[in-house]
């Protein structure tokens, strides 16, 4: 899985392919989408166009919270392929826990049934606290290749990274910007920048990667979508990387996992 792809939330479905097709001729391989965002479509439009050999490309999408459960995860999957255009995808990932709904373990197994076929070459959670993960990982077989969580400067997610490491789990980190909410004016990432001459968004992707994280920054602008990719060329030195780690807040800007239950 490519450490560093581009992320789709928020974009409308034609605006998705235009925006899919900017970060594809930039040189991102990895895309990620889900049934909710609306635009599994346009993402396969633009796949489609774009020419590159499907073997060089990783596709997310999730499935959505109303299809949590056996049989509707399998009927879900098939639509979100029908949309992307595609035989299979690389990832597929549960949205949310649910913990209150209880299906989490039944759809993980339609999850393997899918993974079995080689329709999805590798399977994974999204929002899961290490509590739920215990639970999965108690009630299914296939450990999940990735948790893909809230993560950035503001919230850092030192236990769960730590847990899932422990695991085997890949840390995918979303909304790794913050946003851009008010995370890249804060001044020790934008002093950071200055130091290297690069953006504060270069420095928080670069964090990132150093981290280990896998990152999906989202942009539709495309000179942002360029400079968000461009962040393998400089590395952060100690001093920077201690001054980022000491921005923590353990501040979501999303719902909570442990109570988050809209279908
Ligand atoms: P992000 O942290 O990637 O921030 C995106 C915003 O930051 C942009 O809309 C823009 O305003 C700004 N930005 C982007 N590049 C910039 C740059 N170079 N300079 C200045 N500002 C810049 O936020 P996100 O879109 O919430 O998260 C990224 C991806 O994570 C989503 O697109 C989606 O694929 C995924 N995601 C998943 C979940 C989940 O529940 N699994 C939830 C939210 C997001």
């Amino acid at each position: 899985m490519p450490q560093l792809g581009f992320g789709v939330w928020q974009v409308p479905d034609d605006e998705a392919e235009t925006a899919v097709a900017t970060a594809l001729e930039a040189g991102y391989r990895s895309i990620d989408t889900a049934a909710i965002y609306g635009n599994e479509e346009g993402t396969g439009k633009a796949i489609a166009a774009s020419g590159i050999a499907r073997d060089d490309l990783f596709v997310t999408t999730k499935l959505w919270n109303s299809d949590q459960g056996y049989d509707s995860t399998l009927r879900a999957f098939d639509t979100s392929l029908e949309k992307l255009g595609l035989d299979h995808v690389d990832l597929y990932l549960i949205h949310w826990p649910l913990p209150s709904k209880n299906l989490a373990a039944d759809t993980y197994k339609a999850f393997e049934k899918i993974h079995a076929d080689g329709r999805a070459k590798s399977i994974g959670v999204s929002n899961f606290l290490p509590e739920h993960l215990e639970r999965l990982l108690g009630e299914t077989s296939i450990v999940p290749a990735v948790n893909q969580i809230e993560l950035h400067p503001h919230l850092q997610q030192r236990a769960a990274r730590e847990f899932h490491a422990e695991q085997g789990i890949a840390t995918e980190a979303w909304s790794p910007l913050g946003q851009g909410k008010g995370l890249l004016e804060v001044p020790a990432i934008v002093a950071i920048a200055q130091k290297h001459a690069r953006t504060p968004a270069q420095v928080v992707l670069r964090w990132h990667i150093q981290l280990g994280n896998v990152v999906i920054p989202k942009s539709v602008t495309p000179s942002r979508i360029k400079e968000n990719i461009d962040v393998f060329g400089f590395e952060l030195d100690p001093e920077d990387t201690s001054a980022i780690s000491a921005l923590n807040e353990d501040r979501r800007l999303g719902p909570d996992p442990a109570t988050f239950d809209v279908a």
